[in-house]
């Protein structure tokens, strides 16, 4: 998360930003088997690899369709980096930081590039940094052989197979292009949850992102490829599905259907096993009436809209180029807070924005106030290369971004005690991901997305649904007994 502070007390997750849940056992698409049968027989062993993957949710899921391709290439994923023959960073250049855990990473091979399965260890860049930074990549860091965006991972094959006949430098830097990235194998990292992509790319232009420079412009999946997909996760015993996507909810079903991105999560809540749609992110200029009322019809569709405001100032949200206003933004929450369900809300702020004023900041802390978020994921401010706002005069002092930063955490906590404290003796739908170190203590997670602990004497409860009465919070998480019904 860079220096990005996330602060729903920990006890709900965001869309974009969330600590993974669990990521073992890793599921392969081909039930029981961790590369599929065909590839292991037709396509010769070509090595071992290893993925490290930085950033967001999206990064995590094009890692799982990454895994998927070298696998399906008669590639074994392993643990480590020096078991590796082809070492792969997936990366995120939303914040400065990011980029620099890569170049600190890819410092590690300067010297020497070993030898895994007797074979010479081969490095890769991929994702926002490969796209961002190229060929320079190579001159910083000529051990690397390599380079290649996410707008390329659909010439992945191609790609790894120069690679595989000993060219020295590869790139897929193309980012100019209308096909989506598809996979006949998936590596899934949770066996219960899984993400599904249903728009790359982004169109917007928010003055401070470096995501339609990295990730190339918008482009949705046919509503039938992804159904398909669903059906067939559902068929393996997946029961909840996060759509994915920058602008998850601008998304634009290119097929004849041209089905609605409301009609979407509607299908994916009725397919047979699915119990839980989520999605994120949704951006709120697109944010419509048809989103809140499907999710009042369907319970299958999640409580929880994570909807980044950015800042609660007009004039700074017209610099950054949001395509809002501060009442705007307030409309669409207020179509939320009147759903019938109690819809959880949460949210990105960006603070120390290039002339962000004290009195900006003052109605940024206004809009917590009013809104009462279950969740805030905040960050300073990061100038990036090639974005508009990185020329912008008024630069904030790192220290008084960091001002703003504490302050509006402490804000923000103060928000959510309060909203916690009130859910005592609340009944909760709670996913079970997995088994705390206490005995009897489970862990899992709610249809609004809050991390539930709590007790149960129930031994085979991993991977059920439960349900949980509330009896206290930690600044981390719910805390709960499981219960005999809702
Ligand atoms: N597409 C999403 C949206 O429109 O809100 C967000 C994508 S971005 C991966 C996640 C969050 O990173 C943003 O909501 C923003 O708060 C933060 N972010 C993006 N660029 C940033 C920058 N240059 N400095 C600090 N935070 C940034
Ligand atoms: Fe970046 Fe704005 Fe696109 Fe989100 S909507 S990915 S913040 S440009």
């Amino acid at each position: 998360m860079g220096d990005g502070i996330h602060i729903p007390l920990e006890s709900l997750q965001n869309g974009g930003n969330s600590p993974r849940a669990v990521s073992k056992p890793a599921q392969s698409e081909t039930p029981g088997a961790s590369q599929p049968r065909s590839a292991q027989e037709s396509v010769a062993q070509h090595g071992t690899f290893f993925l490290e993957t930085f950033g967001c949710q999206m990064n995590e899921h094009d890692s799982e369709k990454v895994a998927g391709v070298l696998l399906a290439r008669g590639y074994r994923q392993v643990e480590t980096p020096e078991a590796a023959s082809l070492v792969l960073y997936n990366t995120c250049s939303i914040r400065e930081k990011a980029a620099q855990k890569l170049f600190s990473r890819l410092g590690v091979y300067r010297d020497t590039l070993g030898k895994a399965d007797g074979q010479p260890q081969k490095i890769g860049v991929l994702g926002c940094v490969a796209q961002q930074e190229g060929q320079a990549i190579f001159s910083r860091a000529p051990w690397v052989s390599l380079v290649c965006g996410s707008a390329s991972y659909r010439n992945l094959p191609q790609l790894l197979a120069r690679l595989e006949s000993g060219e020295e430098r590869v790139t897929g830097l193309d980012n100019d292009t209308d096909e989506t990235f598809e996979t006949e194998l998936t590596r899934r990292d949770n066996p219960w949850r899984a993400y599904i992509t249903i728009i790359e790319g982004c169109d917007k232009s928010c003055a401070y992102c470096v995501v339609p420079f990295t990730r190339g412009p918008e482009r949705s999946r046919d509503s039938a490829l992804v159904l398909a997909e669903l059906r067939g996760l559902a068929e393996r015993g997946y029961s909840e599905v996060q759509f994915l996507g920058q602008t998850v909810n601008s998304y634009a079903d290119p097929s004849p259907r041209k089905m609605r991105f409301s009609e979407l999560l509607v299908e994916a809540g009725q397919v047979p096993g699915i119990r839980r749609v989520r999605f994120t992110t949704s951006h709120p200029r697109d944010f419509t009436p048809d989103i809140v009322e499907a999710i009042d019809a369907h319970a299958a569709i999640c409580n929880h809209v994570h909807l980044p405001v950015q800042s609660g100032s007009s004039r700074v949200l017209r610099a950054m180029q949001r395509t809002y206003s501060r009442e705007e933004y307030l409309e669409k929450i207020a179509l939320i807070r009147g759903a019938k369900r109690k819809v959880a809300v949460t949210t990105d702020i960006i603070v120390g924005f290039p002339g962000e004023t004290e009195e900006d900041f003052q109605q940024t802390l206004g809009l917590l106030e009013e809104v009462k978020y279950e969740g805030v994921f905040s960050f300073k401010y990061s100038p990036r290369p090639n974005t508009p706002a990185a020329s912008m005069p008024d630069a904030i002092p790192e220290e008084e971004k960091s001002r703003r930063l504490a302050t509006l955490l402490e804000k923000q906590r103060a928000i959510q005690t309060v909203a916690l404290g009130k859910l005592q003796n609340d009944m909760v739908e709670v996913h079970v991901d997995g088994k705390a170190k206490k005995e009897n203590h489970w862990y899992g997670h709610s249809s609004c997305n809050r991390v539930v602990n709590f007790s149960s004497s129930d031994g085979g409860i991993l991977g059920r649904y439960v349900p949980v009465r509330i009896s206290g919070c930690t600044p981390n998480s719910l805390l709960g007994e499981h219960a005999a019904a809702l």
